[in-house]
C-alpha cells in the first residue's frame, strides 16, 4: 500500500520557535511589538502598501474593512459567490446584503464585465476575491468602482505577493485582506492583515482595531491617556503569532519558488491531458503574476470530478473539492437565489478538484498524483466510450 499524499501539510521555515523565545524574552507578547513591526515593515516596503495591520484573521481584516468604511443595513456589497464564506458574512453580519455576480470561466474570478448591471443606489462596495492567486481584472474593477462612487475591498487570503500588472495584490483597492492561516502560503496558525491604501482611513483603523480606543496614539505619546472612541473590536495579532510569521515571511522568495516548481510540474505533466480535452488546467492571463497558491483541474462534469476524487482517496491521495458556491448554500438562499442563476459558478463547483500541494511534496509524490490521474481518465473514458457504442447499438 502507498503512503497517504495529504492535501495540505502546514510549512515550518525552521526558525519559528526561536523568534517565538525571543518574543517572550523581550516581555510583549499582546501586539504591536517588534515582531509585529518586522513584519508590517517587511511587508509594506515588499508590496509598496502604505499601511498594513496585522490581525487574527482575514476573517477578522474583512469585518474591519466593513466597520471602517460604515457599511451596514440597506448597503448593499457585490461580490462573487465562488468563495469562502468570510467573504460575505463580514458584510451580512454588519447589516448589508451580499449581491452575487458570475465568475469568469477561464480564472474562475469575478467576471468584471458583470459588475455594472449588478450596481444599484444601494451599492457601497465591490470585494473582488482573487482565486488561487490570481488575480481579478483589477483595471475593470477600479474604472466601474471610481465611475459609481464605490469603494474597493480586496479579499486577497490566497492572494499575498501576488502581482497584477506589476502592482501587488492588496495595493489596489482602498482596503486588501490577507490570510496567514495554515492553509495559505504564508503562515501562523491562524493570523491576517489589513492593508490600508488611503491615508485618511489609517488612524480609524487603529482604533477600531484596539477595541475602539485610541490606545494606539496613546503608545505613540500623542494622547497622555487613552479611551473610548469609537466602535472597535479585538483585532490585534498576537506578538507570538508574528513572530512565527516573522520566521515565514524572512523566506518569501524561497517559499515563491518551491511553489511553482510544484505548479509548473503538475502543469507540465499533466497538459496532455489537457490537449486531450479531458480536462483543464488553470489559467493565468498575462497581466497577472500568480503566487501559486494552489493547483487544481477542471473536469468535464461531476461524475467525472466525484470519480476521481474517490479513486484518488482509494490510494490514498487526498485531493479536494472547493467552495459551495454561496448563493446555494442554506444562508445565501436566504436572498432568494437558486440553483441555475450563477451557471459558472456552478460548473466550477461542481468539475473542479485541487491536488495535493505543499512545500515538502516531493517529486515522486507528484508524479503518483499524476499517473493516477492519467490512469482513472483512460479508463473512464474507454467506459465513456463503449457506453457511447452500446447506446448506438441499441438503437440501431
Ligand atoms: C482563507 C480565506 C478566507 C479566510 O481567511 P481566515 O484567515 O481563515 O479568516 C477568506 N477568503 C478567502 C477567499 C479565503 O481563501
Amino acid at each position: 500500500m502507498n503512503s497517504l499524499i495529504p492535501f495540505n501539510r502546514p510549512f515550518i521555515a525552521g526558525k519559528e520557535l526561536h523568534y517565538i523565545a525571543q518574543a517572550v524574552t523581550l516581555g510583549n507578547i499582546s501586539g504591536d511589538g517588534e515582531f509585529a513591526r518586522r513584519c508590517t515593515s517587511i511587508m509594506e516596503e515588499r508590496f509598496g502598501i502604505k499601511k498594513i495591520l496585522l490581525t487574527p484573521s482575514c476573517t477578522a481584516s474583512l469585518e474591519l474593512s466593513a466597520m471602517l468604511l460604515n457599511i451596514g443595513p440597506g448597503d448593499e456589497v457585490i461580490m462573487p459567490a465562488y468563495t469562502f464564506v468570510s467573504t460575505a458574512n463580514a458584510f451580512v453580519r454588519a447589516g448589508a446584503k451580499p449581491v452575487f455576480v458570475d465568475i469568469r470561466p477561464d480564472t474562475l474570478n469575478l467576471d468584471a464585465r458583470l459588475v455594472e448591471q449588478a450596481i444599484t443606489e444601494k451599492t457601497k462596495a465591490i470585494v473582488p476575491v482573487h482565486y488561487a492567486g490570481v488575480s481579478c481584472e483589477m483595471d475593470l474593477i477600479l474604472t466601474l468602482a471610481e465611475k459609481y462612487d464605490l469603494k474597493v475591498i480586496e479579499d486577497a487570503a490566497q492572494g499575498v505577493n501576488a502581482q497584477y500588472n506589476q502592482k501587488y495584490l492588496g495595493s489596489l483597492g482602498q482596503l486588501g485582506c490577507y490570510s496567514f492561516h495554515e492553509t495559505k502560503n504564508f503562515i501562523c496558525g491562524e493570523g491576517g492583515a489589513l492593508c490600508l491604501n488611503s491615508e485618511e482611513l489609517i488612524d480609524r483603523a487603529h482604533i477600531i482595531r484596539d477595541k475602539g480606543t485610541n490606545r494606539q496614539a496613546f503608545f505613540q505619546g500623542q494622547v497622555d491617556k487613552y479611551t473610548w472612541c469609537d466602535i472597535g473590536s479585538s483585532f490585534v495579532l498576537s506578538e507570538i503569532n508574528c513572530a512565527f510569521l516573522y520566521a515565514q515571511l524572512e523566506m518569501f522568495d524561497e517559499i515563491n519558488q518551491r511553489r511553482k516548481e510544484i505548479f509548473d510540474f503538475y502543469y507540465e505533466n499533466l497538459l496532455a491531458l489537457e490537449n486531450n480535452q479531458q480536462l483543464r488546467l488553470p489559467c493565468v492571463p498575462e497581466d497577472c503574476l500568480s503566487n501559486h497558491h494552489m493547483f487544481y483541474i477542471l473536469l468535464p462534469n461531476k461524475t467525472l470530478r466525484d470519480g476521481l476524487l474517490n479513486h484518488l482517496k482509494k490510494l490514498q491521495i487526498h485531493a479536494v473539492f472547493h467552495f459551495v458556491p454561496l448563493h446555494s448554500a442554506p444562508m445565501g438562499k436566504t436572498w432568494d437565489y437558486k440553483h441555475g442563476d450563477l451557471p459558472v459558478t456552478e460548473q466550477a463547483a461542481d468539475c473542479l478538484l485541487r491536488l495535493p500541494f505543499y512545500y515538502e511534496i516531493t517529486t515522486e509524490e507528484q508524479q503518483r498524483v499524476v499517473d493516477e490521474i492519467q490512469q482513472f481518465l483512460l479508463e473512464n473514458t474507454a467506459v465513456s466510450q463503449t457506453e457511447v457504442l452500446r447506446a448506438r447499438n441499441a438503437l440501431q
